[in-house]
């Protein structure tokens, strides 16, 4: 039995683990992640990535590369569509263009792309900024005290133990969280679904595809409810399924898995193709549970929840993987800041305070969405109103400690449209178009930032270690980040607005306000 020390040991190195260690790494922390699997995600699952996860991607200097991996697999202008089958009729348009409404608010674009492509990109940057990133490896013993946590490990080949002592623990280990499981957090929500499959086939659908959209595709018939994505030729795919028959408010129309044959996947397949002119080579058949749940919380002393572990949504939105990125983006350089010394334990107080409000809101709005997209008859009365993508994405409102209030808060609103939201704290640090392709978006991500009109007092004010100061010249930019000529925004490395000054700056404020973001002394 071999004992290392780390700072940060994250259990489960797909999506949201992958993302911790990739920016724990950018901030100079290191971590390891330990995986099961023997590699990266083997089936597509997460497809459509949101403007927040791509501004992530950006900041650590991947958007070129992902953006050229989804050019590869979709069109960039892909939709979403409800039809009878892909031979069969065209009854809605649910989003017309993957960006349609997005020009102006980001440097940068929502894609397509598959998780099987994404991770491996994300897993060679981990490694490339110093992150450990172990395969073949379970985590199957957790112990934390006062200094640290101590987790057991075994390697699924040699089966040897190893002991691993961390200071901090992020459990991104799924839906179904071992970590969780043995920490004892409950889940809250709507519970299981469905019990849904996925077919990963062969086809030539090119030709059922006619001018439509190949983003996503739901198909409602008397056979089944689901959708497709297909890749940008037509000819590979997956076919989710949710429910089976007529009557999708029995239990046996949620069962889709159960008793399932090879004879009877290829018959649904064949359904919601809707011709058997198109033959078609099923890949494989992955098994899931559709549920829509959030963890009662996020954090247990030293190890934190993030992504599925913390929160699970049926894929109607595509808010899974993107709202894990963002725990990731919330939690890590928080981590970074107490491991280093910077910050006082407290502000890992806020990861639960900022996160699960917002883990809670992304759950009911996927269950509004699989609620009315998929399954309208079993009853549409309990769900919560519809709320747009893009407020989704980009009008989050977060409250904690380590966020100012300026009086601009009206209390419990978790969200606005994003053209209303105008910086005010707690909210994402609004994209302000800095010319030469570049953005305000591009300052952030290792240290704190303080932004600043040229006219302001803080554009020559002396600040505190750790803050970088950005005076902007840019049109738009006091009304975006909704300050006055002489005042400033000082943005958290997550790209989240923790204070500002509409008018008059003073250093004193600045340095009282990074210190109680921070908790830790001022000056
Ligand atoms: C059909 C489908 C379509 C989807 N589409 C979208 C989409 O378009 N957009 C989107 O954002 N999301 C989508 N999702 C959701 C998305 O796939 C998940 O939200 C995402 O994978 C969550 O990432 P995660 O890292 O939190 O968890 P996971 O991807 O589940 O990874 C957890 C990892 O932890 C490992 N692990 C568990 N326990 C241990 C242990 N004890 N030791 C070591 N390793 C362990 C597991 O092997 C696993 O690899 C979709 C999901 C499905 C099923």
């Amino acid at each position: 039995m071999t004992n290392e020390e780390i700072p940060v040991l994250i259990v489960g190195g797909s999506l949201v683990g992958l993302t911790t260690a990739m920016l724990l790494g950018d901030l100079g922390v290191p971590s390891m992640s330990v995986e099961r699997h023997a590699g990266t995600a083997i089936h597509p699952r997460a497809g459509h990535f949101q403007l927040g996860t791509m501004e992530m991607v950006r900041q650590v200097g991947l958007e070129d590369e992902v953006r050229e991996a989804s050019a590869r697999t979709y069109h960039p202008k892909g939709g979403i569509i409800e039809v009878s089958s892909l031979a069969g009729e065209q009854r809605a348009t649910y989003v017309e263009e993957l960006n349609e409404g997005v020009e102006g608010y980001s440097p940068t674009v929502r894609v397509f792309v598959n998780q099987d492509v994404l991770e491996p990109i994300l897993r060679r940057r981990a490694i490339e900024l110093g992150a450990t990133v172990r395969n073949r490896v379970e985590a199957t013993g957790i112990e934390q005290d006062a200094d640290g946590v101590t987790v057991t490990l075994r390697d699924l080949d040699s089966g040897e133990e190893s002991v691993v002592r961390a200071r901090y623990v992020v459990a991104a280990d799924g839906n179904r969280s071992p970590m969780r499981e043995r920490l004892g957090i409950a889940m809250q929500g709507y519970g299981e679904l469905s019990r849904s499959i996925t077919i990963y086939f062969r086809a030539d659908c090119a030709p059922l595809l006619r001018d439509r959209n190949q983003g996503v595709i739901y198909v409602r018939n008397d056979a089944l409810r689901g959708f497709f994505r297909l890749d940008r030729t037509g000819g590979t795919g997956f076919l989710v399924i949710n429910t089976v028959g007529e009557d999708v408010t029995t239990d046996e129309a949620v069962n889709v898995g159960e008793g399932l044959t090879d004879e009877r996947v290829a018959a649904l397949l064949q359904a919601a193709i809707g011709t058997p002119d198109i033959p078609a080579e099923v890949i494989d058949v992955a098994h899931w549970r559709a549920e829509s749940n959030v963890a009662e919380r996020m954090r247990d002393g030293r190890v934190f929840l993030a992504g599925d572990a913390a929160h699970v949504v049926p894929p109607n939105g595509g808010y899974g993987g993107n709202t894990g990125v963002q725990d990731a983006r919330n939690l890590a350089w928080k981590l970074a800041a107490v491991i280093k010394g910077d910050a006082g334990s407290a502000l890992l107080d806020s990861y639960d305070a900022e996160r699960r409000p917002l883990g809670r809101l992304t759950v009911e709005q996927a269950y509004t969405r699989y609620a009315s997209r998929v399954v309208p008859e079993r009853g549409t009365d309990d769900v919560e109103p519809f709320i747009p993508d893009l407020t989704m994405e980009l009008g989050l409102v977060m409250r904690s400690g380590a966020v100012i209030e300026d009086g601009s808060d009206d209390g419990g609103l978790l969200h606005m449209p994003p053209a209303d939201v105008r910086g005010r704290p707690g909210t994402r640090a609004p994209h302000v178009d800095l010319g030469d392709g570049r953005s305000t978006i591009d300052l952030f991500g290792r240290e704190f930032v303080l932004l600043a009109p040229p006219g302001s007092p803080a554009a020559s004010a002396t600040v505190p270690a750790g803050v970088a100061t950005h005076v902007i010249d840019a049109p738009g930019f006091i009304e975006a980040y909704g300050i006055a000529h002489h005042g400033a925004s000082l943005v958290r490395p997550d790209g989240i607005v923790g204070w500002r000054t509409s008018d008059g700056f003073a250093a004193g404020d600045l340095s009282a306000a990074v210190a109680t973001i921070l908790d830790a002394d001022a000056g």
